[in-house]
């Protein structure tokens, strides 16, 4: 039975949404503080996290980055307002999904469905080579020119995504769909910014690609350097 950790401060929407995500399968733990969350996430080892991002001790944006310091737990943050910079914010701070307040217990449990079929799901090895770079989407490691690359995990998935389509050109709307699970985008400078991150971890930038090269207006493919 996945257990999930429910940090949130709204007493009526803790005992609301635990007893409904555990009528749904799930064992649910809750912390009304941002502290007192982290300390379960680390203490307890729960298989998902839904972080409020308005907790009384602490901005749920910094918390999250104290837990990404020392975990990779799966992060759903629930925002109170539809509030684009929050959520690219706290996507870019290692959440792996969101959803906006008043939201359903149906709604939470399909997105924490999803991402545990992900991260708990039977990954199939699958050694993906373009050129000089290996990536093994099992052992979630990178090689690039014989040499171990370190990446972030959301790098990784983006990296992987794109490898795996190597010479195809993927959209952006696709990445957040595919990559970030945000089928109806709204973040697409989170793609940017962590395009440029993985470039720069690659040795090349957007002017001097290698690997990832931009189709202008269409999206991104990743290359056998030439
Ligand atoms: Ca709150």
């Amino acid at each position: 039975m996945p257990h999930l950790l429910l940090i949130e401060d709204d007493l009526r929407i803790r005992t609301s949404l635990g007893r409904a995500l555990t009528s749904r399968g799930h064992a649910v733990s809750s912390a009304a503080t941002a502290m007192a969350g982290l300390q379960q996430a680390v203490d307890d080892r729960p298989d998902l996290v839904v972080l409020d991002l308005g907790l009384p001790d602490l901005d749920g944006v910094q918390l999250l980055r104290m837990l990404r310091s020392v975990s990779d737990v799966p992060v759903i943050v629930a925002t109170a307002r539809d509030d684009d910079q929050d959520v690219v914010k706290a996507l870019d701070a290692g959440a792996d999904d969101y959803v906006v307040k008043p939201y359903s217990a149906e709604q939470l449990d399909a997105r924490v469905r999803a991402i545990l079929r992900r991260t708990t799901g039977d990954a199939p090895s699958v050694a993906i080579e373009v050129g000089p770079l290996v990536v093994d989407t099992r052992a979630r490691t990178v090689v690039l020119d014989g040499q171990p690359l370190e990446l972030s995990p959301k790098e990784f998935d983006l990296l992987a995504y794109l490898a795996s389509r190597a010479g195809e050109v993927v959209t952006k709307r696709q990445l957040l769909a595919d990559v970030w699970r945000l089928p109806y985008g709204g973040a697409d400078k989170t793609v940017d910014v962590h395009l440029s991150w993985l470039r720069r971890k690659l040795g090349e930038s957007a002017q001097e690609p290698r690997f990832l090269v931009s189709v202008r207006g269409v999206g991104v493919k990743l290359v056998e350097p030439g």
